[in-house]
């Protein structure tokens, strides 16, 4: 159940709309959108990364 444990690949969102991506974290601690890299779609450039136990929360689209 979704008890994956790679370290480098986790859920984000966007700060302004919400949209999830997977993503990854750069050298400098930043959170890279895999799906996303110049930024949402929205035009956010800012996510937070987000617990499996939000996933329902994060996928309302
Ligand atoms: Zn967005």
């Amino acid at each position: 159940m979704g008890n994956e444990t790679e370290e480098h690949d986790f859920l984000a969102t966007c700060d302004e709309c919400g949209r999830a991506y997977a993503a990854t974290l750069t050298e400098d601690g930043e959170i890279l959108p895999l799906g996303a890299r110049p930024g949402c779609r929205c035009g956010g450039k800012s996510f937070s990364p987000v617990n499996e136990a939000d996933f329902d929360e994060a996928f309302d689209d």
